[in-house]
């Protein structure tokens, strides 16, 4: 490989021919969580606090204790998150190869049809539409569904959890089998609460997203933003995980690198 390659994505950067997005939402107490039903546990929620503030505590410096759990806001599934990836060995915050940390990404965009339907699932037909216009979605690219839900800034509406249960688009049981069956991908992503849609529960198997992309050792993403500002295929993403010790995710900061 040339030496020179590297510089010149630093240079392409540094001068704007690279533009750097910025996929993560802003982490705060009010940042919506996923709420399960009885009997089953639920993540606290993001906490805060300061320890000194140019104060009596720490009289020139400023910093806070945060808490929250591991699935919070904008963050990274690791397939140990899912009892179908329990066993594999890389699937761990903290043994998940660096390298598929940076990997393409290509966008299905599906706002139009998350608009009209708050319970729309995307359908592997969805998927060789898109193939058909963009080609073949690359072997080691993560596959984003873009639904605009991101912009629901009430957490209320952006759970909108109904009597039956959230109404949220996802992906289809048939999607994910297809996405698994046909592709080889670093992972799926999405800018709702979690990786499988609102009605997830239900499904067969329950909740796809989980159930087949970590089964396959892939990853997930979720409470991404800012998909609309990402083409459908070239862009290139950095989903740096915190290196938990036998993690199952993290919160993280997603980037994408995009042709200006
Ligand atoms: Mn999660």
């Amino acid at each position: 490989m040339s030496t020179d390659l590297l510089m010149q994505v630093a240079a392409a950067i540094a001068g704007g021919q690279i533009k750097v997005i910025d996929l993560t939402q802003t982490l705060r107490p009010s940042t919506p969580v996923f709420v399960l039903p009885p009997p089953f546990a639920n993540s606290d929620p993001f906490s805060i606090s300061v320890i000194s503030h140019y104060d009596d505590r720490g009289p020139a410096w400023y910093w806070n204790n945060l808490s929250m759990g591991e699935h919070t806001g904008t963050h990274f599934d690791a397939p140990v998150h899912w009892v179908t990836g329990q066993h594999n060995p890389d699937g761990y915050t903290d043994t998940i190869p660096v390298r598929r940390m940076i990997a393409p990404a290509v966008v299905i965009d599906c706002s139009k049809e998350a608009a009209a339907d708050e319970k729309f699932l995307l359908e592997p037909s969805h998927f060789q539409v898109w193939e058909t216009k963009h080609g073949r979605i690359p072997d080691g690219a993560w596959v984003l569904m873009r639904t605009d839900w991101s912009k629901r800034r009430d957490p209320a509406s952006f759970l909108n959890m109904k009597e039956d249960g959230p109404h949220v688009p996802g992906p289809s049981a048939a999607a994910m089998h297809w996405l698994v069956d046909n592709r080889n991908v670093n992972g799926w992503g999405v800018e709702a609460v979690g990786t499988d849609a609102g009605q997830a529960f239900t499904f067969e198997p329950q909740f796809p997203a989980h159930n087949l992309m970590h089964g396959s050792n892939r990853f997930g993403l979720a409470s991404l933003c800012n998909l609309d500002q990402l083409p459908p295929t070239g862009s290139v993403l950095i989903t740096t995980p915190l290196k938990i010790e036998k993690g199952s995710g993290s919160p993280l900061r997603v980037l994408a690198l995009v042709p200006a």
